[in-house]
């Protein structure tokens, strides 16, 4: 992989968030100087989301993590504006309801994970019952502790199954955060978006961190790595998330079928007689 692979975590490896800078914007200057990549990745994404449609034969999952404004909404915007929507789909996951509560914790992700030949991406996820769930003391310690490789055996499953997993945590700052709620409560098009529950969030915010450390350390493997995504800029966020789908559906070699119908009876016998 390219200079991106500093942002992924190495199977084993003890993360720290504070070692990675959410302000980095790579080797860019800025967002006009980064355009003409931005383009070219958008149009990569468009041609291999065909052929892994096309193929049917292999599937992509992309789990999106971070806290309030990190900008899940915004990647997924990106991402998905570069596909067909035929073939994509967005499975968010907010308090579990009745039924979902009523099932293991992974019953609704699984649900929710790709057909072969498809893109799903989850705005938020399985992780959040190591995370929200272990912040908020939601079940015993126990309970909490040995999800983490419930999750790995439940990734490992899908992974086996053709699936490509990619898991992005979108990393700000708190103040950054701070800044973009002040951004929401000014701006008439997103205070529908602020609730007084996210500034309550923001107390537990080094709680949060320890969660997301390990989870990242215990859960990011071969088959399913995770990556830590600088985003206090937007435009750099959605690039880095592009490049590693790309980079990472380029590795699986996709195929378009063969045709299964005799070509040359048809341009000959069919397509003539149809002039
Ligand atoms: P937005 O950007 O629109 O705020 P969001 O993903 O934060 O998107 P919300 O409806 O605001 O959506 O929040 C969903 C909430 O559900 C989050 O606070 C999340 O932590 C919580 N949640 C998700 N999964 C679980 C779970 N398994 N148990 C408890 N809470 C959960
Ligand atoms: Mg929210």
């Amino acid at each position: 992989m390219s200079y991106l692979s500093q942002f992924k975590i190495a199977p084993g490896a003890r993360v720290k968030l504070a070692q990675f800078d959410p302000t980095c914007k790579g080797h860019h200057e800025n967002h006009a100087a980064a355009a003409a990549e931005i383009a070219h990745y958008s149009e990569r994404l468009r041609a291999l989301q065909d052929l892994l449609y096309a193929e049917d034969n292999r599937s992509l999952l992309i789990c999106l993590q971070a806290m309030d404004t990190g900008g899940k909404d915004g990647v997924i915007n990106h991402v998905l504006a570069a596909m067909n929507p035929q073939g994509c789909r967005v499975a968010h996951f907010r308090q579990p309801s009745r039924e979902e509560a009523a099932h293991d914790f992974l019953w609704r992700a699984h649900r929710a994970a790709p057909a072969r030949g498809e893109v799903v991406i989850f705005n938020r996820s399985h992780y959040e019952d190591v995370l929200v769930v272990r912040v908020h003391d939601l079940v015993p310690k126990q309970v909490w502790s040995d999800r983490y490789e419930q999750i790995n055996e439940f990734e490992r499953l899908l992974a086996d199954q053709g699936t490509q997993i990619l898991k992005f945590y979108l990393h700000i700052s708190s103040d950054e955060q701070l800044s973009r709620f002040k951004d929401r409560l000014e701006d008439p098009t997103k205070q529908w978006k602020i609730s007084e529950a996210d500034y309550a969030e923001r107390k537990r915010w080094s709680q949060y961190m320890t969660a997301y450390e390990d989870a990242l350390s215990r859960c990011s493997t071969a088959a399913a790595p995770w990556f830590v995504i600088p985003s206090a800029h937007k435009w750099f966020r959605n690039l880095a998330v592009a490049q590693i789908v790309v980079e990472h559906l380029e590795g699986l070699g996709l195929q378009y079928p063969r045709a299964t119908a005799d070509l040359e009876r048809i341009r000959h016998e069919y397509h003539a007689a149809s002039k």
